[in-house]
């Protein structure tokens, strides 16, 4: 997919363009602006592993595409489509999407060039070791030197293996854990990373909507409530997206995997469609929906909302012109190509970009690192003092009111927050925060036409700073 990214650019030379397109509205000089557009590192390596009778060649990447900030910070991906160029478009967004959410982290990304779904559980275990065992050699993974997360075919399970390998190759390192996020709860992980990617989505789009100038321009009301919306790809990130939209009150009329697509006006029940799916093979044929000739075609539904939540470059220069929707939520990394982005643009589509939309996923990954830094579970400290001091706040309001509250409502009053609670929190608020920044540089700026532009212009001015402060060396 990536190969035939766009017809002038490749992946990489896309982002650039984006970059290029914005640093026009900045105030850095050239060479700070080539400096934060560079790619720093790059690591490509091939390394043998046994696969049942054979060896197999196993091509592999990590990037580090800036170090105004350490550690870098971005997940690996297992796809046959992954190459050097891809992996660096996606390290260089990482960069960015971190200086979006205030991150302290520079853009990192790591990518396997495999089918997973050809492996066995084992092989793939013995994959991801060898990766992780040619990262340390490298001086490529490390707590304070880059930190991994799951992306594209990769999870909590590969994340745990990865930890494992690099805690045995550094017996005695303290903060062992924290070289890895994205880890099973049991092996460091923190509550909320699984579906923070997906519920990111869904609270930036959610904020999107609640602007009234904004949603007038497209001929929509505010708020979620009823508003139509088309997902692609059910696997991490779409399908959580997918959940919590349904959750909020909108309508999920088109969804697709890779084996099709399927649609149904009146709305699909995600969670009957995804049972229909584990127990047939695929999500084709659901009762009440109609299938898609082909999967590609859920991209051009009548729609309110569209969540790409699969792959790079799907909306293109020739299906772009046939996309209905008034809105697109880039979940995935780099799902319109350059030429895409213009058309749509042009026909009013409110595109909101990747490097904000999709950074719910390291603004948690942040939280799991500081957790593992500090050794503490997030909440344990101030759980019980705050369920005591609101007992003590509903007591005094009793005594003087002479009213008792009922048992229901002294739960709901005196719940002290759990770990998960505080991570949804800083997700939330930092997905508010940032689409306002976002707004407010698109509301401002003479010239800057769309969100894209806005959000690589707050990204570069705070890698801009950062460079300028870290001083150049002679
Ligand atoms: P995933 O492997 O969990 O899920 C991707 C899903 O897309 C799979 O179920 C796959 O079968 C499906 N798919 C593949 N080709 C398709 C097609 N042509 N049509 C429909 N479905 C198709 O991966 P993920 O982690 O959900 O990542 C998806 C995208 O989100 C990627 O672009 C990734 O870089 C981006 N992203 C992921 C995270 C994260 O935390 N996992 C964070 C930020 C961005």
């Amino acid at each position: 997919m990536s190969a035939n990214h766009s017809n002038e650019y490749s992946f990489f030379q896309g982002v650039e363009r984006n970059f290029d397109k914005a640093s026009k509205f900045t105030r850095f000089e050239k060479g700070i602006l080539e400096q934060i557009k560079a790619c720093n590192s790059v690591l490509r390596m091939k390394f043998p592993v046994r696969i049942g009778d054979t060896i197999e060649v196993i091509e592999a990447y990590r990037v580090q595409h800036s170090h105004h900030k350490t550690p870098c910070k971005g997940g690996i991906r297992f796809s046959l489509d992954v190459n050097q160029d891809e992996v660096m478009a996606l390290a260089a967004l990482m960069t960015y999407k971190c200086a979006i959410v205030n991150v302290p982290f520079g853009g990192g990304k790591g990518g396997i060039k495999i089918d997973g779904k050809k492996y066995t559980p084992f092989e793939l275990e013995k994959i991801t070791r060898r990766y992780t065992s040619e990262l340390a050699k490298k001086n490529f993974i490390g707590p304070g030197i880059d930190v991994p997360a799951p992306d594209y075919g990769t999870g909590a399970r590969e994340m745990s293996w990865i930890a494992d390998t690099y805690a045995s190759l550094n017996p005695g390192e303290l903060n062992a854990l924290a070289c890895v996020t994205g880890k099973p709860v049991s092996q460091g992980g923190v509550r909320g990373r699984t579906e923070a990617t997906g519920l990111g989505v869904y609270y930036g789009i959610r904020e999107a909507c609640s602007f009234a100038e904004d949603m007038d321009k497209l001929g929509l009301s505010t708020g979620l409530k009823g508003k139509t919306v088309v997902v692609q790809g059910l696997g991490n990130v779409g399908y959580h997206a997918a959940k919590y939209f349904q959750g909020g009150g909108a309508v999920l009329v088109g969804l697709a995997e890779y084996e099709g697509a399927i649609y149904n006006p009146e709305g699909l029940d995600l969670e009957a469609v995804m049972a229909h799916r584990k127990a047939t093979g695929s999500i084709l044929n659901f009762p009440g929906a109609s299938n898609l000739e082909s999967a590609g075609k859920v991209l051009e539904l009548e729609c309110d909302i569209l969540i790409p939540a699969a792959l790079e470059a799907v909306i293109t220069g020739e299906n772009a012109p046939n996309v209905k929707a008034k809105i697109i939520g880039e979940a995935a990394n780099g799902p319109l190509t350059p030429e895409a982005d213009e058309i749509l643009n042009k026909k009013g589509v409110l595109v909101i970009p990747d490097i904000y939309l999709n950074a719910g996923g390291v603004t948690v990954s942040y939280f799991e690192w500081l957790k593992n830094l500090s050794h503490v579970r997030y909440g344990r400290l101030e759980k019980r003092f705050s369920e005591n001091t609101y007992a003590e706040i509903v007591n005094i309001i009793e005594s003087l009111t002479n009213k008792r509250i009922t048992e229901m409502e002294r739960n709901i009053m005196l719940k002290g927050p759990d770990e998960v609670d505080l991570i949804y929190s800083g997700l939330e608020d930092t997905m508010i925060g940032s689409y306002q920044e976002i707004r407010e540089i698109y509301k401002n700026t003479e010239g800057v036409e769309d969100m894209r532009t806005a959000a690589f212009i707050c990204a570069i001015n705070k890698v801009g700073v950062a460079y300028e402060e870290l001083g150049i060396f002679p």
